[in-house]
């Protein structure tokens, strides 16, 4: 790969192709994205200032069908993050059986401070920017951090009028109004849940003794804490950005949700009451049966991985852990169980999407919600006997048929 900060990801294509019999064609295919295209996009504030954003949208391999992946506004959002957010698609689709190769775009932009008007106009203008290269065949984009279903919508219209046809088949996590899919804004929570519990089930755990702590309390990370406390788990702690909130006992999840998730209040799990205050790293540092970071990338690095006492890790985030920090945990035997696998219900259920909008077809939420489970635990468990029969531990088994599955695609073609 071309850029210094992208040998995370390549790390791990390294270890996988140890376990696969890789062709030196797809090997060569790998190595570098297809197509990294920037922009620049010009933004008249309310104020009448022109302020000009950077943005990014990477197709990092189209082998097993159109280019799938989110968009993303994030300050610190440059082409490697991007680069690297769609090498994780890529294997994140071929691992799930997506008819999908990888994708990810971006836009550096603290969307907070911008008024709901200027960020309409950013939106607009970047899907602008990047229309020659996006489209339900080439490559289809979705939510991703700090970007919604009202994001997609008008992000959806405004192609749709460069385009001058309807085409909701081109973005995935839009609105129901516009063909979005029921059960898109839980996906990603469902489909961590079902792979936690089959986790669970197969050590022979019980979820009332299992405790957890989560890294990260927006749709995905908030979403599975509420699951987990149903399901009958100890969620123990949680966490935002400002801070951590610790209850040994196991914290009231839903008078957090209701504080942070539906009043939007800004330090709303420091606020939440029932549990006791801390900063992210001891958060990561507990001593629980289940850590899940579901905030941004590189949150368990060297410099920390050697402080987590968890039996076992499970990232919601795309990419969390270092590859070296994976070196450290690997080192003190605590299993990780992979993004490509365990946030792998979003881009599923952004694939009914894609597919209902392709057939006119709406589906129940009944129906989402099974095909959802049926689709992750047949990869969960497909992961499980590569675990079990190569002897590898969930990562490298993951990333193995991943490989695989890419390296059938490009070979046959
Ligand atoms: N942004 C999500 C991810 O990282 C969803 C992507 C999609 O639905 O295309 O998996």
């Amino acid at each position: 790969m071309p850029h210094e900060r992208l040998e995370d990801a390549s790390a791990r294509l390294d270890a996988a192709c140890q376990h696969v019999d890789l062709s030196p064609d797809a090997r060569r295919i790998l190595c570098a994205p297809r197509l990294a295209l920037e922009v620049s996009v010009p933004v008249r504030m309310d104020n009448g200032d022109l302020r000009v954003f950077e943005g990014f949208r990477v197709r990092y391999d189209d082998s097993r069908g159109p280019a799938k992946g989110g968009i993303r506004y994030h300050p610190d959002v440059d082409m490697e993050e991007v680069i690297r957010l769609a090498f994780w698609m890529t294997f994140k689709c071929a691992l799930n059986d997506l008819p999908f190769g990888g994708a990810k775009g971006g836009v550096a932009v603290d969307a907070s401070e911008l008024s709901r008007c200027e960020l309409e106009r950013l939106s607009r203008g970047y899907i602008s920017a990047i229309a020659d290269v996006i489209g339900p065949r080439v490559d289809i984009p979705a939510p991703d951090v700090y970007t919604d279903a009202t994001v997609m919508g008008w992000m959806a219209d405004e192609f749709s009028r460069i385009k001058r046809e309807n085409t909701p088949e081109s973005f995935t996590g839009k609105p129901l109004a516009l063909g979005g899919s029921k059960g898109r804004d839980t996906a990603t929570a469902s489909g961590a849940r079902h792979i936690i519990n089959a986790v669970i089930e197969r050590d022979g755990r019980d979820p009332n003794e299992t405790s957890v702590a989560i890294q990260g309390f927006g749709s995905a990370g908030g979403g599975l804490a509420r699951m987990l406390a149903a399901d009958g788990y100890k969620v123990v702690a949680v966490s935002d950005s400002k801070g951590a909130l610790h209850h040994p006992e196991g914290l009231d999840v839903e008078q957090i949700w209701q504080k942070k998730r539906v009043e939007r209040s800004v330090d709303a799990v420091g606020e939440a009451g029932d549990g006791e205050e801390m900063g992210n790293d001891d958060l990561l540092a507990l001593d629980v049966d289940v850590l899940v970071p579901a905030a941004l990338e590189d949150a368990i690095d060297e410099d920390n991985a050697d402080t987590v006492q968890a039996d076992m890790i499970f990232e919601v985030a795309n990419g969390p852990i270092t590859s070296a920090a994976d070196d450290i945990l690997a080192g003190n035997d605590i299993p990780i169980y992979p993004g490509i696998l365990v946030n792998a219900g979003g881009v599923t259920v952004s694939y009914f999407e894609w597919r209902q909008n392709r057939t006119g077809e709406r589906w129940d939420e009944d129906t989402v919600a099974e095909r959802l489970e049926r689709r992750i635990l047949r990869t969960t468990h497909e992961v499980f006997d590569v675990m079990d029969d190569r002897d590898l531990p969930p990562r490298v088994a993951a990333y193995a048929l991943a490989l695989e599955r890419l390296d059938e695609a490009i070979m046959a073609k």
